[in-house]
């Protein structure tokens, strides 16, 4: 589930980014060129990503994330990992995951380090599309395929970045390990949260790198942000429901399940959750107040503060993206309600989706709308990710985030440098949702970074012609092998 980065910048701070930028272009200039991957190393890379754009992993009679695993697996073992460090494991025949273990050199210093990255696709249909999906195609500085941006990318980086590793002998200091998972994107075999969950031994980790967000944003070629999931809020879906005994619509009563239900909409309509920051969010608006100006600087400022100033709050409310980045929020999201034009109505339905800030349960949410509507004729179910209508949800809270791991932020910020200098690396909370929240609520702390680079307007994950700038693999390819190493203390 690859996203737009969703970094709110305006015009004048992507101005602004870019003055510091062309301010910085001549540090970088001093700076020591990162390792390049020989021709070799990089014909085995483009191997692999064309190997794995050809495996079709939808979750469709035709696809299988299996044979993709599968197809990985052999090219680890056939480099001569030990078989033990390569397990193709999972609850279903065509749902296999990946996991392979780089041992380190004797025993390691510190826990290993995970990389999580999901080898099911979106299904996408050859007449959509201009080119055939499940065909590696180089075109006009891109290649097309599905899975080309979510995220078979990083798949293939990551598998080469290891490979390379082990052909150069390289003896890290810690373990680092690579999970290739199912069903990230559908399906009812959940690879990450399987393995958390019946395999914790074999990827329990310090923390986790998923490439499957964050990433670096173009604006006509320049890179202006280079984003880091740092948390992510938590989705819930919760069906609210009137019911009554219904009757001939010509004999109408105060009574009216449309009405009662509308009532509880009406409130939530507006309300708003309230105000909340945590170490990933207030690092996020005090590097954005930096670039922005004017009164939008000041508020962000002016919400940092102790206490937070609430007309600032009120004011930068009025952009979704700040407004949804420092408060749960709910909205209704589907209706259904009657049963005849002539009929006072039995029951009336809607949907209606929260994302929750980390640090609450979906059930305290649950009870929040409960007093919120105050109807004791209307129920608040919560609906589960298997579309089961449950009376209560999880008690679960998602874990609020540390503060960002300087372990982690420091390579990455002079690694992200080294390729495009002068670009601000940010921390930001993510307002979807990811398979790092698997690993989160096992108290894993996770990082979402890509390092590909992508111009705004041409997200096209899950979409029609999905395409990676030709440049921008081989610069991921070199940030994961410079990261690895890094991450492995070298
Ligand atoms: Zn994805």
């Amino acid at each position: 589930m690859r996203r737009n980065l969703a970094i709110v910048l305006r015009a004048s701070a992507w101005l602004a980014a870019g003055i510091v930028t062309a301010a910085l272009a001549s540090i970088a200039c001093a700076q020591s060129a990162l390792p390049q991957a020989s021709a070799a190393d990089r014909a085995e890379a483009l191997a692999i990503f064309k190997q794995l754009i050809e495996i079709n992993t939808t979750d469709t009679p035709e696809g299988s994330v299996t044979a993709g695993t599968a197809a990985m697996e052999k090219r680890f073992l056939d480099a001569g990992f030990p078989p033990d460090d390569v397990q193709l494991l999972g609850p279903d025949p065509r749902k296999q995951n990946l996991v392979v273990r780089f041992r380190a050199a004797g025993t390691p210093a510190e826990k290993p380090v995970l990389f999580l990255c999901h080898m099911d696709v979106v299904q996408a249909l050859r007449s959509d599309w201009s080119t055939d999906p499940f065909q590696f195609v180089e075109k006009d500085g891109y290649y097309y395929g599905r899975g080309t941006q979510d995220m078979k990318e990083s798949d293939a980086v990551l598998v080469a970045t290891f490979l390379r590793l082990h052909r150069e002998g390289y003896q890290p200091k810690r373990d680092l390990i690579l999970a290739l998972t199912a069903d990230e994107e559908n399906g009812k075999f959940n690879g990450a949260r399987w393995l958390v969950a019946q395999h914790r031994d074999l990827v329990d980790a310090a923390y986790v790198i998923n490439p499957d967000s964050g990433g670096v944003e173009l604006d006509h070629g320049r890179p202006v942000v280079a984003a880091v999931e740092a948390t992510e809020k938590v989705y819930a879906d919760f069906q609210v429901a009137a019911t009554n005994r219904g009757g001939h619509s010509s004999l109408p009563r105060p009574d009216n399940a449309i009405y009662e239900l509308m009532a509880a909409l009406n409130k939530l309509a507006v309300y708003t959750f309230p105000f909340e920051l945590n170490d990933v969010t207030r690092s996020y608006f005090r590097n954005l107040a930096a670039r922005e100006t004017g009164q939008t600087a000041k508020d962000m400022r002016a919400i940092l503060a102790n206490p937070p100033d609430t007309a600032a709050i009120a004011r930068l409310s009025t952009e979704p993206a700040f407004n949804a980045n420092f408060r749960t929020t709910c909205v209704a999201t589907r209706l259904n309600a009657g049963h005849a034009n002539n009929a006072l109505p039995q029951t009336a339905e809607a949907t209606v989706n929260c994302r929750i800030f980390p640090g609450h349960s979906p059930e305290e949410l649950r009870r929040q709308l409960v007093a919120l509507f105050d109807d004791p004729k209307l129920t608040v179910k919560y609906i589960s990710n298997e579309g089961a209508v449950l009376d209560t949800a999880p008690e679960r809270k998602a874990i609020s985030p540390p503060a960002p791991i300087p372990a982690v932020f420091e390579p990455l910020t002079r690694i992200t440098d080294a390729i495009w200098p002068g670009t601000p690396v940010m921390p930001v909370m993510e307002n979807g949702a990811s398979d790092s929240v698997y690993f989160a609520q096992a108290g894993i702390p996770c990082y979402g970074y890509s390092a590909v680079a992508m111009e705004r307007d041409d997200v096209r994950a899950h979409g029609q012609d999905e395409r990676l700038p030709v440049d921008s693999y081989w610069k991921s390819l070199d940030f994961f092998y410079a990261f690895a190493k890094a991450l492995g203390r070298e």
